[in-house]
């Protein structure tokens, strides 16, 4: 049998057992070794996601190793990283196109923007066999179609479950530079969580001559400085958003920064966070995936500054491997962001210590 934690339906989670899946010839069974707990997780729990079926599996942060192979696996999932066999680590990209969609038919480049995106552990209900599509289980069940990533040699399992936020810090950085390069850079972080420290990370490793990292949480600041930030702004110290402003402009000869990037899901960040970019500068919006309302913001200041400002929506498939170069650069402890472990049978404590902030990041080990 194969432990799993289901979230039966909003706020309600139980662990259940179900039956070892039968493979299909061209399907792949991994054997889960590390799942990260996510944001979005915590929204799925309270129900928050529309696109979010119960009785579900959660998890699509995660890594683990090839327990069985279909015959034909090869040809019906993309294997990125060497060809894949039986025992190989891997970490599965979550998120699929349709195929069908405006998005998919028209900029198939962007499969991102895909309007009903399959998304392991967020868009999957576990009612009908195989049942395991999420990643708070001992195995996950991977269809035809989608995208397994090997594992570079030596790599360990906790920070192959990172490839999934770093390919969302990744993206909004990517979104700024595009195929520019970072070296010489100012970039300013603004929030500390996950999706933050890990922007920083590929920032510097994106050559990055400064990383400025805005938070106010005491934990989150010092894993930022372990995690490539040069300057710190205390939101403690730095009370109001003119005080953080002049601070940025203070650090940058009165210019601003090059590219700032939103990772606070804040609405009142925004205007700051546009007021400390240079002008001709970029500024990136990652930080609200989920709709909190709005702010005032001052168009003048997007105009008089000549300066872009983008969004960035998740990540296409491809970015799995810049993600997993910034993971393997060996630059930071990104081990270190899991500040808290779990068990599957400790899932809702996972999830709640996710939600309270406690911890930088949970993760969840069969
Ligand atoms: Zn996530
Ligand atoms: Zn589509």
């Amino acid at each position: 049998m194969v432990k799993a934690a289901v979230i039966v339906e909003p706020e309600k989670l139980e662990i259940k057992s179900f039956d070892v899946p039968r493979v299909a010839e061209d399907a792949l069974l991994v054997k889960v070794k590390a799942c990260g707990v996510c944001g979005t997780d915590v929204h799925v729990f309270h129900g928050h996601l529309k696109a979010a079926p119960f009785p579900l599996i959660p998890g699509h942060e995660l890594s683990g190793v090839i327990e069985e192979l279909g015959p034909r696996a090869s040809e019906s999932i993309v294997v990125r990283g060497g060809e894949l066999r039986g025992g190989d680590a891997v970490t599965v990209v979550p998120g699929l196109p349709c195929g069908r969609c405006y998005y998919c038919l028209n900029m198939p480049e962007l499969p991102n923007l895909c309007t009903n995106r399959l998304v392991y552990g967020v868009t999957r209900s576990c009612r009908a066999a195989p049942h395991l599509y999420g990643g708070y289980a001992e195995y996950i069940y991977i269809e035809p179609g989608s995208w397994v990533y090997k594992l570079p040699e030596g790599m360990p399992f906790e920070v192959g479950a990172l490839a999934e936020p770093t390919a969302v810090s990744t993206r909004a950085l990517g979104r700024a530079l595009g195929s520019g390069s970072a070296a010489g850079l100012t970039v300013a972080v603004q929030g500390g969580g996950a999706i933050g420290l890990l922007a920083a990370a590929a920032a510097k490793v994106a050559g990055a001559e400064r990383v400025i990292l805005i938070d106010r949480v005491e934990q989150r600041l010092r894993m930022a400085e372990r995690m490539g930030a040069d300057e710190l702004v205390d939101m403690r110290e730095f009370k109001t958003a003119e005080g953080r402003v002049k601070r940025v402009l203070e650090l940058t000869g009165e210019v601003g920064a090059d590219i700032t990037i939103e990772c606070t899901g804040v609405p009142a960040a925004v205007p700051e966070g546009l007021e400390m970019t240079k002008r001709a500068g970029k500024y990136v919006e990652v930080g609200h995936f989920t709709d909190p309302g709005g702010v005032e913001i001052r168009p003048h200041v997007i105009c008089f500054k000549d300066m872009d400002v983008l969004g960035s929506w998740v990540y296409p498939m491809a970015q799995f491997g810049e993600a997993l170069d910034v993971l393997s650069s060996g630059r930071f402890p990104f081990a270190e962001l899991f500040t808290h472990k779990f068990k599957i049978t400790d899932a809702l404590k996972a999830i709640e210590a996710s939600e309270k902030g406690e911890c930088i990041k949970a993760l969840i080990v069969p």
